[in-house]
């Protein structure tokens, strides 16, 4: 089940439709956006997003949208992002959709086509960024154009956020969601830079919704000793201390906890699974799973992670001389919270595991809440229907990211926000942040028509 592997990668894309109703043929102008999008180099050590957000909002302009309503704002000239309003009737409070417009670094020598081209080739097109997230950023730029060329009228306004920064510091989505919370506001968010058409040998198999993410913790763990000459070892040892308490760490199983995504997941995930793993997976998801059950759903990684809290020692400092008993030994603990659970009871917890009050816990900087997303119909039902007439017969369930999205920062600030890429990405093949990152050109191609079709819907 290697294709269900892929849970570690955060981000998604989109796609456009065949025949035209516009005054072009959309594919040719969802592709020549695409083509844009990824020949800007929009990466840190090239300035970032502040060419590539000037572009986007151009073409919304160009298109009819008024200047009022195409903003290019951020916290900094290199994380600015775009936010426009594509003005509806008002009936239903608004819906924000979202992408993200920079990209990781890419290196040419190691590339076999230039990473900031757009290149087609043997059905794929190449290129940094065509899948996280320059498809997604090109699919909604395109249907906005599109749409607005076509007279549409939505009943409720969308809002187009693409931020500037996710790659490194998400600043662009922070700033978005404290800053600019009123333009915002909207009844949920769709954001094209998580979940998955998850995909093999170009054949879509499951319609993958991201509405939950694990949240991101570090402790330091640190002893102090007074220490002394190594010729004269004493009972008490910082380095002994600490490696008690981190093999106490070690052994403590955090409790299972589902929440609605996970839920889903296992439910409906399960079908993909060996018969044995699939009856714990429906039994978890029911709420009778045996001992037996949870003892075999942790046995995977991925599915362990996605029923408990993680914390694991990733980083250790002890000792300044050879001959000297270490007078400080300390220890970098990562955690990976279910967004359900407190993370400040979770260091409390890790306290209490260490059994050692000599051994000193402290939080670098905060964790930022992102409590997980409900599966609520207004979302969802709209994206049943519209995925199953863009990837019919192919299930949709909910999923947890184990990483975080510019979906953060909105979670945050209580805006409901479901990752839909509607992009197919091959999951035994994924190569975002890679070399040589590509999707497939009907892919693409059927993200936008994906997002032309669900804009309509809502
Ligand atoms: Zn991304």
């Amino acid at each position: 089940m290697t294709w269900l592997q892929r849970f570690a990668v955060g981000c998604a894309v989109l796609g456009i439709a065949p025949l035209a109703t516009g005054q072009e043929n959309p594919r040719a102008l969802a592709r020549e956006i695409y083509s844009d999008l990824v020949g800007i180099q929009s990466t840190a050590s090239h300035g970032g997003s502040a060419e590539i957000a000037k572009y986007a909002a151009r073409r919304l302009v160009e298109a009819g949208f008024s200047e009022q309503d195409v903003q290019v704002v951020g916290p900094n000239p290199a994380a600015v992002g775009v936010l426009a309003r594509f003005r509806g009737r008002g009936e239903r409070e608004p819906v924000l959709v979202l992408a993200h417009l920079d990209v990781v670094e890419a290196l040419p020598e190691h590339w076999s086509t230039p990473p900031f081209e757009l290149v087609e080739k043997d059905g794929f097109f190449y290129g940094r960024g065509t899948a996280d997230n320059k498809a997604g950023a090109a699919a909604l730029l395109a249907n906005f154009i599109r749409l607005k060329r076509e007279g549409f009228e939505p009943s409720r306004d969308f809002i187009l956020m693409l931020t500037g920064d996710e790659e490194t510091d998400m600043n662009s989505a922070a700033y978005f969601a404290n800053e600019k919370r009123d333009l915002i506001d909207a009844a949920f968010a769709f954001n094209t830079d998580g979940g998955m058409v998850e995909s093999s040998n170009g054949k879509p198999l499951a319609f993958v919704v991201q509405a939950a993410e694990k949240v991101y913790l570090t402790m330091r763990l640190e002893v102090t000793n007074s220490g002394g000459h190594s010729s004269r070892p004493r009972a008490d040892n910082a380095i002994y201390e600490l490696a008690e308490a981190l093999l106490r760490l070690r052994a403590h199983q955090f409790p299972v906890s589902l929440n609605d995504a996970t839920r889903n997941y296992f439910d409906q995930a399960a079908q993909f699974y060996e018969p044995e793993m699939a009856a714990a997976m429906r039994a978890l998801a029911e709420g009778r799973a045996s001992e037996t059950d949870i003892a075999r759903l942790d046995s995977s990684v991925q599915l362990r992670t996605l029923m408990r809290t993680t914390c694991v020692a990733t980083q250790l400092e002890a000792g300044h001389a050879e001959n000297a008993l270490p007078q400080m030994a300390a220890a970098t603990v990562n955690c990976r919270i279910l967004p359900q659970e407190s993370p400040d009871e979770i260091v409390a917890t890790v306290r209490r595991v260490l059994a050692n009050d000599a051994v000193r816990v402290t939080v670098p900087y905060a964790a930022i809440a992102s409590p997980p997303t409900p599966l609520t119909p207004d979302a969802m039902a709209p994206v049943r229907k519209i995925a199953a007439e863009v990837f019919p017969g192919v299930p949709v369930f909910a999923e947890m990211g184990a990483g975080a999205t510019d979906a953060l920062y909105l979670r945050n600030v209580g805006i409901r926000t479901y990752g839909v890429s509607g992009l197919a990405e091959e999951t035994d093949d994924i190569r975002h942040h890679g070399r040589d990152e590509r999707v497939r050109v009907e892919a693409f191609y059927d993200c936008v028509e994906f997002w032309y079709r669900l804009l309509r819907a809502l």
